[in-house]
């Protein structure tokens, strides 16, 4: 079910157990700002998700209300863990689904990567 964006932080959401090491995931980066680890339904060869150690529903969430310490901080650790799987020269995909049309299922921002091969054109 796509969230509803309004509504306040759940602390008890998948990605919110995943960075209190709760529940196990296959990380491959950590910094100040964000872990990344990968998707557990891949839609593509390599399908990593990266997200904000802060508090945000929603891509919307995080711009109204982070520092800009913190969304630089974000942005530079999604560009590293491209860079650091090689992914720069062949190309790779960011998407943030937001909110209910976006098709958001879980209420803490996340950026999915998309690498590996060849991606199609995007779809609606
Ligand atoms: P959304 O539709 O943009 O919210 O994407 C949520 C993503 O989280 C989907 O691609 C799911 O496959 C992924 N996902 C859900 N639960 C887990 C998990 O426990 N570990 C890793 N990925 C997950």
């Amino acid at each position: 079910m796509p969230i509803d964006p309004t509504r306040p932080y759940d602390d008890d959401n998948i990605f919110a157990r995943i960075l209190r090491d709760e529940i196990p995931s296959k990380r491959v980066y950590e910094d100040e700002w964000a872990i990344a680890f990968h998707d557990i339904n891949p839609q593509a060869r390599l399908h990593i998700l990266v997200i904000p150690r802060g508090k945000y529903v929603s891509w919307d969430d995080f711009a109204a209300k982070a520092n800009d310490e913190e969304i630089g901080g974000f942005i530079r650790a999604v560009a590293n863990v491209a860079r650091e799987h090689d992914l720069v020269q062949p190309g790779y995909r960011l998407l943030a689904n937001v909110g209910h049309d976006g098709g958001q299922e879980v209420p803490h921002l996340h950026v999915h990567l998309f690498g590996g091969q060849r991606l199609g054109p995007m779809i609606a």
